[in-house]
Parts: structure tokens; C-alpha cells; sequence
């Protein structure tokens, strides 16, 4: 039964059919609250109750049949086949790195797609909590002792903000900057109207533009930056962002996000 309802929970087009809507879960703990009632929180991913306190909001379950990123390139992220696993960098990263070092816990397929799915179109902070502690706990497994000095999230269009009303990549970077205590910048760049990045062909993406930096962005002279983001995909906005803050006096460049796609052309 716990497999089965896990399964069409993992399509990312379908909301489970036993979970409420973000405002009706928010009106009905509200309501629970005031009544001094409490009831288990439920997976996030199968709604099963939870009997023990989670940060990620997960069942062990569905926690493990995560697809965790589990040989990534060091410089992109990018998830490596077995027979590369003594290199730890991609044949791209070998002559043309992304990033200093790139940070993405899972493989964005499954129940991670699912999550980032939520997140980004329901504005559904649970999810964002969960894909946050994710990438906080790789964060402490292997950055640590390399913590960047500054935050700075991944714009979205003016137009699209009024849409839908927040940044994905800004709730991210608000938790992890909370977390780790890091300076956070949501204000320092923005981007120009256009398509969504996800309606782009490659090509198309490594050709749009669309970013620029505030007028009066702050200096980042000798600072360690990392560019927060839901997915990398081709690693297109990476680099246009990393021009820029390299641009405002950046020295190391990091990139932090919760999935990575397979292959960059997905
Ligand atoms: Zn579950
Ligand atoms: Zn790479």
C-alpha cells in the first residue's frame, strides 16, 4: 500500500489526491492550533503520518528512495557515471569548470522533481524547507570548512514575480543563509523580462542574456559567492551569473541547488 501511494505521488503533474491544498492545510492547522489539538504532520511525498519529528518532512521511506546525487561533479554537480568515479570532475568541468565548487544533493527526477514541482508552482513552503535541510546537510558534509561569505539567489522576471508572487531560488537561499548565518542578497542582480528558462532549447539559453545587476549592487571585492538555484540544468544561467559577480569583484564562485538534471540536456 506505502509503495503504491508513493508512486503517484512521485508523478511531479499531480498533486497527491490525499493531501490539502498549501491554504486549506494552513486554515485547517490554524484551526487545529486554536482548539489546542495537535495531529502527525504527513510525508510529503506519500502523506503518510509522520510519528517522528523530521526537518525534512519525509517518512524514512520515501527519504531513502530519494535519488540522491551520489557521484557528482565537483565543479557542476553534474551526476557521474560509474566508470568515472575516480575523477570527480566531468569531461566539461576537466577544461571549462562552472562554478568552484557546485552543490546539488539530488538527481532531479522522482520524488526530488515532485518537490521542486511544489515549490515552485504551489509556493509550498514545506517542500522548500525540506529541499533546503537537504542541501544544508551536503553543505555540512563536505563545504564546511569552505563556506561562502554571501548568498545570492537566482532572479526571476518582474513579470513572472507578480505571477507567482515569489522566488523559489530566494525562499532556498533565505533558509540556507538562516542556517549557516551567511549574508543574504536577493537584490543585488535582476532579470530582464523574456521566456521562461524551462520554454528555452539549450542554444537558446546559452544565447538569452537577461540578467543585469542592480545599480547600486554592492561590491563583492574578494568575496566567496554562491548562487543559489532550484535546478542546474545547463549551467547556462550559472555562468551568466557568475560573469556579473565576477563583474561586481567576486573571487571564488560557488553553486548551491537543490536537484541537478541528469544530463544537460534534459
Ligand atoms: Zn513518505
Ligand atoms: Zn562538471
Amino acid at each position: 500500500m506505502l509503495s503504491a501511494a508513493r508512486n503517484c505521488c512521485f508523478d511531479d503533474k499531480n498533486m497527491p489526491a490525499t493531501r490539502l491544498p498549501y491554504l486549506l492545510r494552513q486554515l485547517r492547522n490554524a484551526a487545529l492550533k486554536g482548539a489546542n489539538i495537535s495531529i502527525p504532520k504527513q510525508c510529503l511525498l506519500c502523506a503518510q503520518a509522520i510519528l517522528t519529528a523530521s526537518a525534512d518532512h519525509l517518512c524514512p521511506h520515501c527519504r531513502l528512495a530519494l535519488p540522491f546525487n551520489l557521484n557528482p561533479c565537483r565543479h557542476c554537480a553534474l551526476p557521474l557515471a560509474s566508470s568515472e568515479e575516480r575523477t570527480s570532475i566531468c569531461a566539461q568541468c576537466l577544461t571549462k569548470p562552472l562554478a568552484n565548487r557546485a552543490v546539488a544533493p539530488l538527481v532531479h527526477r522522482q520524488g526530488a522533481a515532485f518537490l521542486v514541482h511544489r515549490m515552485k508552482f504551489y509556493r509550498a513552503e514545506p517542500e522548500a524547507r525540506a529541499l533546503a535541510t537537504m542541501v544544508a546537510t551536503q553543505i555540512r558534509l563536505t563545504e564546511m570548512s569552505r563556506l561562502p561569505n554571501v548568498l545570492v539567489p537566482v532572479p526571476i522576471a518582474y513579470t513572472t514575480a507578480v505571477q507567482r508572487t515569489f522566488n523559489q531560488s530566494a525562499l532556498l537561499a533565505w533558509h540556507l543563509a538562516k542556517t549557516f548565518n551567511i549574508a543574504y542578497a536577493p537584490r543585488l542582480l535582476m532579470r530582464q523580462s523574456g521566456p521562461a528558462q524551462r520554454s528555452l532549447s539549450r542554444d537558446q539559453r546559452l544565447a538569452s542574456s537577461g540578467f543585469a545587476c542592480h545599480q547600486n549592487a554592492a561590491n563583492l571585492a574578494g568575496k566567496h559567492v554562491a548562487i543559489v538555484d532550484d535546478v542546474l540544468t545547463t549551467g547556462a544561467t550559472a555562468r551568466k551569473i557568475s560573469q556579473l559577480l565576477r563583474g561586481l569583484g567576486a573571487d571564488l564562485i560557488d553553486v548551491w541547488c537543490a536537484t541537478r538534471t541528469p544530463t544537460e540536456d534534459n
